[in-house]
């Protein structure tokens, strides 16, 4: 039987990276994608780096934000590894990292920044409140209703269609073997390894051994979790995204709003796109949802999201919607990412979750380094997966 280091499930941002990682430190692996790779919420997100705590995180009172505020330190390594990836993969991934405004249009709005500001400086990320005329002054694109924003001036985007084929690329350079087409169907324990069963599109079985299988399936990472007869809480999400005609260069910025949902930026071809995390909704299998095919964009949502958008760029309402689209991406009940050792299962570590396009070459680096040396160089304690072992109390793992 074939023999790897690591087996990787999942080829999105997440699984590339890791595998790029864990092969730079030298280890033999196997990555393993049910369809191609990058074609999930890896390529069909919105691009944001996002460093300030996101509306999603702040809109659940003080208590929840306090506990969600935990993903800071976190989002302070990742804003590091971002700001060398482009030399590190030596690709061109169209990072632009030119600040990111919350903006806020009414008090309430402005309630939120003050929350969001206070959990922020506890944390050290280094953001600041603007008034409306300072907000006016490098933003001057934005509406009238705008009364006051805070402000990170390290926020901004990357191209998601770059950056997962940029890390696969390096990957496989170093030797890392990629089967796309190829599903996951067993994982079962063998002594100290793991027997990891995968199917390709000819019907074709193949089991290889592996000292170590990383979990990166990101929103179906839970139903790799019940292979191995464990509960892993990631819950699948549609999300719409929608991108309109180039304009002359208008918006440096990438801009979210205080309470409602809204990302939108300008990316280098001068296309704008705009989301936040309005829903699609799942394709169905019977009268149940099915996450095996593709959500579909709801026409209220994406019409609601344009005219938030034009609402607060009035220059954008002039432009032609090109395309709406939806990914499928991983939440779990704490918001927190699952990053770690599966505590019940030896061998096995998942790495979902969360906002991984942001923190996936971060999950990926320090995941890479927990298998390898047994510790990871930030602390990840905070993500562990040891958290939610209440609810595999009464579990029997493979
Ligand atoms: C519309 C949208 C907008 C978003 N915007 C942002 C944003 O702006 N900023 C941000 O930080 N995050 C954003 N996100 C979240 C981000 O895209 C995801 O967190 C991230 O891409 C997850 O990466 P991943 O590699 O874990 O998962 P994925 O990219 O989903 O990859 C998982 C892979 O596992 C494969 N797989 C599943 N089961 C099996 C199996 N049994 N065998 C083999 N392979 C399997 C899947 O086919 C898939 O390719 C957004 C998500 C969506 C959907």
């Amino acid at each position: 039987m074939t023999r790897f280091d690591v087996v990787v499930l999942g080829g999105g941002l997440v699984g590339c990276a890791a595998a790029y990682y864990l092969a730079k430190r030298g280890a033999r692996v196997r990555l393993v994608e049910q369809g191609d790779l990058n074609r999930e919420a890896s390529g069909r997100n919105a691009g944001s780096l996002h460093f300030q705590l996101e509306y999603r995180l702040i809109r659940y009172g003080d208590e929840l934000a306090s506990q969600f505020a935990q993903i800071i330190p976190l989002s302070l390594v990742a804003l590091e590894d971002w700001r060398g990836l482009e030399a590190e993969l030596q690709a061109d991934l169209e990072v632009g990292m030119h600040g990111g405004l919350i903006v806020a249009e009414s008090e309430t709005d402005v309630a939120l920044l003050e929350r969001r500001q206070a959990l922020q400086e506890k944390w050290g990320l280094g953001s600041s409140l603007l008034s409306a005329s300072e907000v006016r002054r490098i933003a001057p694109y934005l509406a009238e209703s705008v009364i006051a924003a805070g402000y990170f001036p390290h926020e901004g985007h990357a191209n998601p269609r770059l950056v997962t084929p940029a890390f696969a690329r390096r990957a496989e350079a170093l030797g890392v073997s990629i089967q796309a087409q190829t599903r996951v169907t067993a994982l079962l324990r063998d002594g100290a390894e793991w027997v990891v069963t995968t199917v390709d599109r000819a019907g074709q079985t193949q089991d290889v051994v592996a000292g170590a299988v990383l979990n990166a399936a990101g929103a179906w990472a839970g139903e790799i979790g019940r292979l191995v007869h464990l509960h892993l809480p990631i819950f699948p999400v549609p999300l719409s995204m929608n991108v309109v005609e180039r304009a002359a260069p208008l918006i440096p910025h990438l801009v979210q709003h205080a309470s409602q949902r809204l990302t939108l930026k300008q990316v280098s071809s001068g296309n704008i796109l705009v989301g936040g995390g309005w829903p699609g909704r799942f394709a169905r299998e019977g009268s149940a949802m099915t996450t095996q095919r593709r959500a579909e964009p709801v026409i209220e949502n994406v019409m609601a999201n344009l005219s938030l958008a034009a609402r607060l760029v009035p220059a954008i309402g002039d432009l032609r919607l090109l395309r709406s689209w939806t990914g499928i991406t991983g939440i779990t009940t704490d918001q927190m990412p699952l990053l770690g050792a599966v505590p019940e299962a030896p061998g096995l570590f998942v790495a979902a979750g969360g906002a991984a396009f942001t923190h996936g070459p971060t999950y990926a680096r320090l995941i890479s380094e927990l298998m390898l040396e047994g510790r990871a160089s930030a602390s990840i304690d905070l993500y562990s997966p040891a958290r939610f072992s209440h609810i595999n109390n009464f579990m029997a793992s493979v």
